[in-house]
Order: structure tokens, then C-alpha cells, then sequence
């Protein structure tokens, strides 16, 4: 009889990401986690995690090696935003917005736009921020009202962005704007690299949120910004098009956020149910708390499986990368809301009050359902790909 050999599940990752997950899941341990019920309660950015994470160049990794980042593919970008995750939502968001902010750059910038920016996103000396969202036009990004008009060798920018997370802290802001009001929907819009502070650009306000609250979300007015025309991403009207991509990227970073915070969720229930003793036994060996556990450590399990997949499948840059971006952050981000109320459940009252970190992952859970798309539009994008457009 043939023998089958067991097969280690890290066999998916490469030695380098095995190592790379380790090490990013010890500093998250060590250094991020004991700050994570800090930064959610004082509701400000990490400045310190900010400078670990650069120090680390685990802000480097989305960036090439020719300039200064560490060359890593999508996978094991998405294992250190797993990692840091587990630990502290809030501090996730800073490698997953550098990532975003950039992706413009990465996909459509030219050489000499790299080389002008790269080094300092690097090296985290700058972040960077993604400016697409408007009050008017979140789902419908096409309908955004953000105009750039050509002027010389400059164009100048009006409008108001909103819920532009590390707007108030960014150096390089990628932001849509319309520079074709009459053309067709996916042709109207361009895509700028502000570099900020400059003249007639305002941070209006941040917000106070239900979670990922040392994450600054902020409403930016542009007023005249000018903005050298060689800060063009791409060609105009190419804007639209730009956006979708960088999401079809990025959303599986959301993805990996959405299982880190479940995985942190679930560790802390099962340490839980292993120690509290209720009628003269642990917790965890009654049986509908186990079933609870099992269940939440099955769909973790099988989100990240989905994730690891769909990350190969868009760096292999198939015709269905639309569809695995879009339903890996859809399983992930329903698993993490699932996962972290179930845990604040199996911690009882204590899962309800700060003293415990379920609590907080189970706020921080919600938004991983909301931004890069709402679950809404993630399941339009798959039922599309399934159907093609309404009509069609
Ligand atoms: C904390 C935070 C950080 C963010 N960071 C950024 C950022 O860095 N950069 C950026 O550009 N944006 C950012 N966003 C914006 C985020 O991506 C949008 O909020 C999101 O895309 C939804 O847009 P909206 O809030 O306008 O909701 P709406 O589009 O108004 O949606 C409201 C409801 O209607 C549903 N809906 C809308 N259209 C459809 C449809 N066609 N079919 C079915 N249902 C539909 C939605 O699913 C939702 O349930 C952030 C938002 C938050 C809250």
C-alpha cells in the first residue's frame, strides 16, 4: 500500500514566509499586543508602532528591492498584516494602507515616478494614503466630484475627500479626480500622487469611530492643490480603472486583517474556556461551548485557506482576479464578525468589558465588512463575474 506522508499545511508557504510569519507574530506578540487596548482607548495613532513596523521593513515589503523595499509578493504581504493583526487591528491598518496608497504607483506609475517615491514609502519615512471615497460617492466611486483641471504644467484640484484613513499623517496621497465630467463613467476620472502638506490642502476633521480607533480616518479639502502634471499616475482617464485594480490587490490585505483579528478572537476564547470553571468544570468541556470553539476554528481556518489561494491566483494575474479578491474579503470579513462575537460570547460578561481584548476585536471585526468595498458590492463583483453585468 502506498504510504501518505502528512502534509505539513506551512508546505503552502515558502521557507521565507514560514520565517517571515514567525518573526512578524513575535514582534506582534512582544511589542504590538501590550499596546493594543491603549491605542483603542486613547484613539491615536501609534506613532511608535509606526516606526517598529518601518525599523522592522515590514513597510518595506510591498516595494520592490531597486527601490529600497523587499520585493515581497501579495501572499506574504498579506501573512505580516495577518500576523500584526491578531494582535491589534488598528496597527495592521498601517502596512495595509502603505500597500494601498501605493498599489496606484505599483500598477501604473512610470520609472521615474517610482524612483521619485519609493525609497521614502519604503522605508516608512513617508505614508502613504489612498484618496478615492467622497461624501457623495463611496460604493458609486464613478459618481465622485473631485475635480483636476490642466493648467500649464500643473493641474489644480477642488473637492472634498472623506474616510481616508492616514489622510492627517500621510506625505503621498493617490487621489481620483475628474478631468472628463462629460466623458464615459469608467473614462472620467484620473489619478493624482499629492505629495501634502501643500498649499490650499486641509485636514477638515477626524472621526470618532466604533473601532480600529488609533486608525486616523479623515475628511481632506483641496482647494487649488496644485499638482505637477508628471505626478499623473497613468494616462488621463485612466483613473477608474487604476482604482479597481489597486482594490482588486488590496482587498486581500483586508482579508488577512479580517483572519487575524479572528484568530486573535479565538485564542483568547479557547485560553478562556480552558481555564474558567463553572458547575465544577471548565467551561470548554461543555459541549456547546467546544462546538462553538470548533466551528470558529474551522471557519478561520477555511478563510485563510481561501486567502492563500487567492493570493496565488492574482499574482498569477488569471481573468477571474476580480473574483478571488472579492470573495476572499467577503469570507473573511463575515468569518471575523462571526468569530469575534462568538468569542465575546464564550468569555460571558467578561467578553463584554475591557479587561479582555474580545471585545475590541469584535468592533475592529466590523469594518473589515464595510471599507475596500462594502460585502455588498464584493458579492456584486462575484455574482458578475458568475452572470456578467445586469443585462449583458
Ligand atoms: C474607517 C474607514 C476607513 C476608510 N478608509 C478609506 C480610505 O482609506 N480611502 C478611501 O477612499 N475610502 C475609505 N473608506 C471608505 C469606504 O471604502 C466606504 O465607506 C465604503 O466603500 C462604502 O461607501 P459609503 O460609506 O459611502 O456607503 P454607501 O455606498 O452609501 O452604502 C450604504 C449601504 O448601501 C449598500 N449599497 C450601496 N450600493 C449598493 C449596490 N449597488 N448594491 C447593493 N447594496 C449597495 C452598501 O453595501 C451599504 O450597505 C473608509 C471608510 C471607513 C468607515
Amino acid at each position: 500500500m502506498a504510504t501518505v506522508s502528512a502534509r505539513n499545511p506551512a508546505d503552502r508557504l515558502t521557507e521565507e514566509q514560514v520565517l517571515l510569519r514567525d518573526t512578524v507574530r513575535q514582534l506582534a506578540t512582544e511589542r504590538i499586543a501590550p499596546r493594543a487596548a491603549e491605542i483603542d482607548r486613547t484613539a491615536t495613532f501609534p506613532e511608535d508602532i509606526r516606526q517598529l513596523l518601518a525599523e522592522q521593513d515590514i513597510l518595506g515589503l510591498p516595494f520592490p528591492v531597486e527601490h529600497g523595499g523587499v520585493g515581497g509578493d501579495l501572499l506574504t504581504v498579506c501573512i505580516a498584516i495577518e500576523e500584526i493583526a491578531r494582535a491589534c487591528a488598528t496597527s495592521s491598518l498601517i502596512l495595509i494602507v502603505q500597500e494601498l496608497g501605493s498599489l496606484p504607483l505599483l500598477l501604473a506609475g512610470t520609472p521615474a515616478q517610482q524612483t521619485r517615491f519609493f525609497p521614502r514609502l519604503a522605508s516608512g519615512t513617508a505614508l502613504a494614503a489612498f484618496g478615492l471615497t467622497e461624501p457623495e460617492a463611496g460604493s458609486d466611486a464613478g459618481a465622485l466630484r473631485t475635480r483636476a483641471v490642466r493648467d500649464g504644467d500643473t493641474y489644480v484640484l477642488d473637492g472634498t475627500k472623506r474616510f481616508i484613513t492616514n489622510g492627517s499623517v500621510a506625505g503621498l496621497i493617490t487621489v481620483f479626480a475628474v478631468t472628463d465630467p462629460d466623458g464615459p463613467k469608467h473614462r472620467r476620472l484620473s489619478c493624482f500622487a499629492v505629495e501634502v502638506p501643500t498649499e490650499g490642502f486641509r485636514v477638515e476633521r477626524l472621526e470618532h469611530k466604533l473601532g480600529i480607533r488609533g486608525s486616523p480616518t479623515a475628511e481632506l479639502a483641496f482647494e487649488g492643490v496644485r499638482v505637477p502634471a508628471a505626478n499623473l499616475i497613468g494616462a488621463e482617464g485612466d483613473g477608474f480603472s487604476i482604482a479597481m485594480a489597486t482594490l482588486d490587490r488590496s482587498r486581500p490585505g483586508v482579508a488577512a486583517q479580517a483572519i487575524g483579528i479572528a484568530q486573535g478572537a479565538l485564542d483568547t476564547a479557547v485560553a478562556y474556556a480552558r481555564n474558567r470553571r463553572q458547575f465544577g468544570q471548565r467551561i470548554g468541556d461543555f459541549q456547546m461551548v467546544a462546538a462553538m470553539l470548533a466551528d470558529m476554528d474551522s471557519q478561520v481556518e477555511a478563510a485563510r485557506q481561501l486567502l492563500y489561494t487567492a493570493c496565488l491566483e492574482i499574482e498569477a494575474g488569471g481573468p477571474e482576479v476580480a473574483r478571488w479578491s472579492a470573495m476572499c474579503k467577503l469570507i473573511a470579513g463575515d468569518t471575523a464578525m462571526r468569530v469575534t462575537t462568538d468569542a465575546v460570547q464564550v468569555l460571558g460578561g467578561y467578553g463584554y468589558i475591557d479587561e479582555f481584548p474580545v471585545e475590541r476585536m469584535m468592533r475592529d471585526a466590523k469594518i473589515t465588512q464595510i471599507y475596500e468595498g462594502t460585502q455588498q458590492v464584493q458579492r456584486l463583483v462575484v455574482a458578475r463575474a458568475l452572470l456578467g453585468r445586469p443585462g449583458s
